[in-house]
């Protein structure tokens, strides 16, 4: 995830079905995946361009990612698309692809060989050549056979995560400390972060020598391709070892952890902080990411927020408006007398200054509370107020003529 602010309140769930996808999205489709169009799971028209192929894998591989995305099938999601891609940005087999159809691809060494997807590409490997070993999202290993290649021998920075926290009306304006529950990966005890059992060793994998690719010659309608592909008997990775028992040799185990963050006056809804250090544990020495709590503030049934202002409304009567008068105001520093002079007109807004609230970062300085005063006329008089209100106008009229 990446730091910048950005608040909607709600924050939707990943959906299952990509956009320009066709639902099928079910365990049953997995299988059957291979029929799908792969325009169709990036979202694509068929002429899509290079940079719009790129920009929809982009976009959807983040989305779906496994140490992101919390749908169920997210990690069978995330291998479709990296197959797909695979495909539509690779020159060659992309022109197989769009004159045969799956079946150019299949038996080929560019394709699943008609037995699955298992013949693709690594799509973590794919993910991370395509975001660049620095970024804000390491590989997940999570259910991939847990393997570590030469790709990830070099340290990843753990991911960052987000929590969101709702604060009271009151907890924003003049800040508070609260207890913050984040669930995050952290470093496996058990094989400090290498996935490999303890007390075993890994092996070289004979299969391919240890460069985890093979050499494969395979016929194809448009003619005999030799292309080096990931070895089937470590996967790519060029080691054979032993899963640890505890990680199920993805490095790093899911952890609840509470955590007391400190929230400053003048906070808003949407506000982000960073909490460094607190995300999920890096790779093979990679810094720990950082958490960001994203700020949703509730309502107050009087009073709203206006950035560093507040306002609310005060209504009096016709009188008080004529000849003035003094009401108590309810404000974020309780209740404060306000003066209502004579004469004020309805929808007059009142200033009460530096009742508002502070400012982020400099709590020295404060916003203004701005009360708009509603003028109530009555709708029914006493014959008494009626005399009154008649003699006045009288009054009224002679002044006038005068
Ligand atoms: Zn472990």
């Amino acid at each position: 995830m990446t730091s910048t602010g950005r608040g909607p309140p709600h924050r939707a769930s990943p959906s299952l079905s990509a956009p320009g996808g066709r639902g099928r999205r079910s365990r049953e489709s997995v299988r059957v995946r291979m029929a799908a169009d792969y325009y169709d799971k990036l979202g694509l028209k068929r002429n899509a361009t290079k940079k719009e192929i790129k920009s929809a894998y982009r976009k959807l591989a983040r989305k779906y990612h496994p140490d992101v995305s919390k749908a169920p099938d997210a990690e069978a999601k995330f291998k479709d698309i990296s197959n797909a891609y695979e495909v539509l940005s690779d020159e060659e087999k992309k022109q197989i692809y769009d004159r045969y159809g799956e079946a150019g691809l299949k038996g080929s060494p560019f394709g699943p060989g008609g037995a699955g997807a298992s013949d693709f590409s690594n799509p973590f490997d794919i993910f991370e050549s395509f975001f660049g070993m620095g970024g804000g999202m390491g590989g997940g290993m999570g259910g991939m056979g847990g393997a570590a290649g030469s790709m990830r021998d070099r340290p990843q920075q753990g991911e960052d995560i987000v929590v969101r926290v709702r604060l009271s009306f009151l907890e924003a304006v003049f800040g508070c400390e609260q207890e913050v529950a984040t669930t995050r990966r952290e470093t496996c005890s058990s094989c400090s972060g290498s996935g490999i059992q303890e007390g075993t060793r890994p092996t070289t994998c004979s299969q391919c020598g240890g460069s985890g690719q093979v050499i494969s010659a395979v016929r194809t309608p448009i003619g005999t391709f030799q292309q080096s592909v990931p070895c089937n008997a470590c996967g790519g990775t060029g080691r054979i070892f032993t899963p640890c028992s505890t990680c199920t040799g993805s490095g790093r185990n899911t952890k609840n952890k509470t955590l007391s963050v400190r929230f400053p006056a003048g906070v808003d809804n949407g506000s982000r902080l960073r909490v460094r250090g607190e995300g999920n544990s890096g790779r093979k020495g990679g810094r720990t990411g950082d958490l960001y709590v994203e700020v949703e503030v509730e309502r107050d049934a009087e009073l709203a927020r206006d950035g560093e202002n507040i306002k609310s409304n005060v209504t009096v009567g016709c009188t008080d408006a004529i000849l003035g008068t003094s009401v108590k105001i309810r404000t974020v520093d309780g209740s404060v007398e306000l003066k209502i002079p004579a004469g004020t007109q309805p929808g007059t807004t009142l200033l009460m200054s530096k009742r508002g609230v502070p400012r982020l970062g400099n709590p020295n300085l404060r916003g203004d509370h701005l009360v708009k005063v509603n003028v109530k006329i009555p709708q029914k008089l006493t014959p008494e107020e009626r005399k009154k209100f008649e003699e006045l106008r009288e009054i009224s009229s002679q002044e006038v003529k005068a």
